[in-house]
């Protein structure tokens, strides 16, 4: 399996974590949504944790306990991100992770995250930071080999570019059919066992989440404004046509009739 490349960013620095970095990084949060500031209690524990070690250098959050996991020195950036989750799930904004629309929702939460990390360090993202490639910066016949890979979480991230291009086209046979194989892509990646699947997953959320929120970040859309947009329609429309009829048109810069 390839080595997962570590992205840094332009304007971020190092910090030492502790209670008021993350209050500070839920502060900026709330003022960049544009929602009041709650007050947050945390206690802060220093433990050794093994179990991240194939992703080192970062930090994750325990859906169930709301416990942020955070190294003890680390980048502003890894900081803003893990507190952009916890934002939205103390905030009771569905948090899954897992197979069909589970898998949806974290790829507009991890848009909205990375969106919110660039709008408040103003950075400019760096092209190429991904574990496959931007499948928006590759060329489609580039892409159409690609999708030969035995790796089930490539060919889905690659897929993801012409189910993109039929549904913008409004080709609607077209999406059916590289939607169901995209859907067989995990399925695919859930038979290879717990470990590797986690692994793809994350690959999945990283790549096409860094691709959409460089894209939303040229476009000059504010995360703010996709922070309101879920808040308001995720719910309303159901996570699928909410990540298909209204944030990617966002991301590819194109209107879409909504029938
Ligand atoms: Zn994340």
């Amino acid at each position: 399996m390839d080595v997962p490349k570590i992205s840094v960013y332009e304007s971020d620095r190092v910090v030492n974590v502790n209670i008021s970095t993350i209050k500070n990084a839920l502060r900026d949060i709330s003022r960049i949504y544009g929602v009041p500031i709650r007050d947050y209690e945390f206690t802060l524990e220093h433990e050794t944790y093994e179990g991240m070690r194939h992703i080192p250098h970062q930090g994750f959050i325990e859906g169930e306990t709301k416990r942020i996991h955070l190294p003890k020195t680390t980048n502003l950036s890894v900081v803003l991100h893990e507190a952009a989750h916890y934002f939205m799930l103390s905030r009771d904004i569905p948090f899954e992770f897992g197979k069909g629309e589970g898998l949806y929702f974290h790829l507009i939460e991890e848009t909205l995250v990375e969106l919110t990390v660039a709008d408040i360090l103003t950075y400019r993202f760096p092209s190429m930071v991904d574990f496959i490639g931007d499948h928006r910066q590759i060329p489609s016949k580039v892409l159409k080999q690609r999708l030969k890979s035995k790796d089930p979480s490539e060919r889905f991230v690659l897929r993801q570019r012409f189910l993109e291009d039929a549904l913008l086209a409004e080709n609607n046979d077209e999406f059916d059919r590289i939607k169901k194989e995209s859907d067989d892509d995990i399925s695919q990646l859930f038979s290879l066992g717990k470990e590797k699947h986690e692994i793809g997953l994350r690959k999945i959320v990283a790549t096409i989440a860094l691709s959409n929120s460089s894209q939303l970040y040229k476009r000059s859309i504010p995360a703010r404004r996709l922070f309101y947009e879920i808040t308001k329609d995720v719910l309303k429309l159901g996570v699928h046509d909410f990540y298909f009829l209204r944030l990617i048109p966002l991301v590819r810069g194109c209107r879409i009739q909504v029938s």
